[in-house]
C-alpha cells in the first residue's frame, strides 16, 4: 500500500501539552466546582474540543470551566509545554519521502498558533492545519480527518492514515477510512490505546514513522 498523506493530531502527538491540559483542568475544576477530581477522569476525554469537555464534567458549569481553564493555560502555556523528542526529524523524514502532511486537532487555531510560536520547529515541516473551527463535527467524527485529506489535494482515505494518541483519534481514523497509529506518549496509556483497536501502536512518533516509511517501500 502506498501511502500519500499522513494526518497527525496535535497535542500529545507532535507536541508534549499532556502537563499542562492536566494542570489547566485540574485548576479549573478546583476553583469552579470546588472539589478534586481524579487524574484519570479529568483527562478521560482529552482529545475532543475543550467545550465539550467541559460539558461531560458539569453541563451547567461549563461556560465557567472553559473561561477558568483558558486563563490558567494562557499563563502557564509557555513554562509546561515541552517538545517532544526527534518530532522536528520525524516529521522532515516523511515529509522528505514525499508525503503530504497536515496537523488535524480539536483545539482553537489561536491555541494552536500559541503553542507553534513557542515550538517553531514545527512551522517548517507541517503546513496545513484544520483546527476546531474547520469543521461543525468534531472527533471521534471523521470530519476534521476528511477536510485534511481535501486540503491536501483530494487524498483518498485509503492512501492516509492519521498518527494520534488518543482513543478518539482511533475512532476518527476508523471512521474516515484511513489507517490508524497511536502512540502512546501522550496522554493514554498504551492499554487504553490498545482497547480502542488501534491498527498500529508505537511508543513514540520516530518508531511509527519508520514503521510507515517501510510500508510505503
Ligand atoms: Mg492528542
Amino acid at each position: 500500500m502506498a501511502l500519500e498523506a499522513i494526518l497527525l493530531d496535535f497535542d500529545g502527538t507532535i507536541v508534549d501539552t499532556t502537563e499542562l491540559i492536566y494542570q489547566s483542568m485540574r485548576h479549573a475544576t478546583r476553583k469552579v466546582l470546588g472539589r478534586e477530581i481524579s487524574r484519570e477522569v479529568l483527562m478521560a476525554n482529552v482529545g475532543q474540543p475543550l467545550p465539550r469537555q467541559m460539558e461531560l464534567l458539569d453541563p451547567e458549569k461549563a461556560h465557567q470551566l472553559l473561561r477558568s481553564y483558558s486563563l490558567f493555560n494562557e499563563e502557564h502555556h509557555d513554562a509546561l509545554i515541552r517538545e517532544l523528542p526527534g518530532v522536528e526529524a520525524s516529521l522532515a523524514r516523511l515529509h522528505q519521502a514525499g508525503l503530504n502532511l497536515a496537523v488535524v486537532t480539536s483545539k482553537r487555531l489561536p491555541s494552536v498558533l500559541m503553542t507553534l510560536g513557542s515550538l517553531s520547529v514545527l512551522r517548517n515541516v507541517v503546513d496545513v492545519f484544520v483546527t476546531m473551527e474547520d469543521t461543525a463535527e468534531h472527533k471521534p467524527h471523521p470530519a476534521p480527518l476528511l477536510k485534511g485529506l481535501e486540503l491536501l489535494g483530494n487524498v483518498p482515505p485509503e492512501k492516509a492514515a492519521y498518527i494520534g494518541d488518543a482513543p478518539f483519534d482511533v475512532a476518527a481514523a476508523r471512521a474516515a477510512g484511513v489507517v490508524s497509529v497511536a502512540v502512546s506518549w501522550g496522554a493514554f496509556t498504551e492499554e487504553a490505546l490498545r482497547a480502542a483497536s488501534a491498527d498500529h501502536l508505537f511508543p513514540n512518533l520516530d518508531s511509527a514513522v519508520d514503521y510507515l516509511l517501510a510500508l510505503n517501500g
